[in-house]
């Protein structure tokens, strides 16, 4: 049994620095028919759950803090008993919408997930979050990058815990240093590759 991604949809709100905007997030849901991880748990966890279906989710791995990709993590948790995945750099992103719970396991630079046979490293990629991670799915051929990467250039960073040149620096040395053909999972919006965002960004 190999690995697939699955995928869904949500619509809500995203909130920072007072001002509140409407948001279509992606989920990806990477597994076999036994097993997955959720990468982002944005607005709704039924939506979420539904993908899901009967199998057990291993880890729920989040992109960044941001309130539109966490809202509904620790419901999630709840619902599966998985662990929730987080880079500690963006813990004070994280506290602005969970003040009174925490995530469970520390996403490192490097990390490995295992699930359905396959691996998802994780590759840290601050700039529109501190602790902004994308996720190499190298057997799969394609990466999800929540807001660091779009289909059309980098991650916002005009808002509070960003910063352009990092995030620039970050796509440059650990998202254009993968296979051109890599497809590019982002977080909001239509898919990419490496290769196109590449020749975008000059
Ligand atoms: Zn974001």
């Amino acid at each position: 049994m190999s690995a697939r991604i699955d995928h869904t949809t949500t619509s809500g709100t995203f909130s920072l620095d007072g001002e509140t905007h409407e948001v279509d997030n992606n989920v990806w849901v990477v597994g076999d028919d036994h097993e997955c991880v959720v990468i982002d748990a944005p607005h709704d966890v039924d939506r979420i759950l539904a993908v899901v279906g009967d199998r057990r989710v291993k880890a729920i791995l989040c992109t960044h803090a941001h309130d539109d990709h966490v809202r509904v993590a620790p419901k999630l948790r709840h619902e599966t008993q998985a662990p929730i995945f987080l880079h500690p750099h963006d813990h004070p992103v994280w506290e602005l919408t969970h003040p009174t719970e925490l995530w469970d396991v520390d996403l490192a630079d490097g990390q490995i997930i295992e699930v359905a046979g396959t691996r998802l490293r994780a590759l840290h990629t601050p700039g529109h979050a501190p602790g902004a991670v994308c996720f190499h799915a190298e057997e799969l051929g394609c990466v999800f990058t929540g807001d660091t990467l779009f289909n059309g250039g980098p991650g916002a960073t005009g808002r509070s815990f960003s910063d352009h040149d990092t995030i620039v620096e970050s796509i440059r040395t650990k998202l254009f240093t993968l296979p051109e053909d890599t497809v590019v999972h982002t977080g909001h919006g239509d898919d990419t590759t490496v290769g196109a965002e590449k020749a975008a960004l000059g």
